[in-house]
């Protein structure tokens, strides 16, 4: 059996758009929403960058340029899709990990819809936990949210 892994790594910084929504992981979640280009979905980002990496197949930024107007406001789940078409052409996610850093809002109520909405989109399953950035720099500023993720695939 060939294995490989892959790191990913997301960040966005909290909108100051009030109406914006929250989405980490395919869930709407209760708290104020993130910037970007797309619905800025970090979770999303990350594991989709872990699992790129894992094949060598480059990142998100390449696969969905932040210039190009198709990405306007995507729906993060619909590009982890895209992602995993074209890992999944030589490759099966084994299981993927996540982090999510945010100071604010509690995720804890969040975790498991969040593991369920994309062990199911990877047919693989998915861990998320959710850590506090304890007051240090931006993260613990409540400035935005980060998210860690590592992947491992193996050939098909
Ligand atoms: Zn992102």
């Amino acid at each position: 059996m060939t294995i490989r892994v892959g790191q990913g790594f997301d960040i966005h910084p909290f909108s100051s758009d009030p109406g914006r929504p929250l989405v980490l992981g395919g869930v709407r979640v209760d708290g104020p929403g993130l910037e970007g280009h797309s619905d800025a979905d970090v979770v999303c980002h990350a594991v989709a960058d872990a699992l790129l990496g894992a094949a060598g197949l480059g990142d998100v930024g390449l696969l969905f340029p932040a210039t190009d107007e198709r990405w306007q406001g995507a729906d993060s789940m619909a590009l982890l899709a895209l992602a995993y078409e074209q890992v999944a052409a030589k490759w099966r996610a084994v299981n993927v990990d996540c982090t999510i850093i945010a100071e604010a809002p509690p995720l804890a109520a969040f975790r498991e819809q969040v593991e369920a909405r994309l062990s199911a989109a990877l047919g693989a399953p998915v861990s998320v936990k959710a850590k506090r950035g304890e007051g240090l720099g931006a993260l613990g500023r409540q400035e935005g949210i980060a998210c860690l993720a590592v992947a491992l695939i193996e050939r098909v």
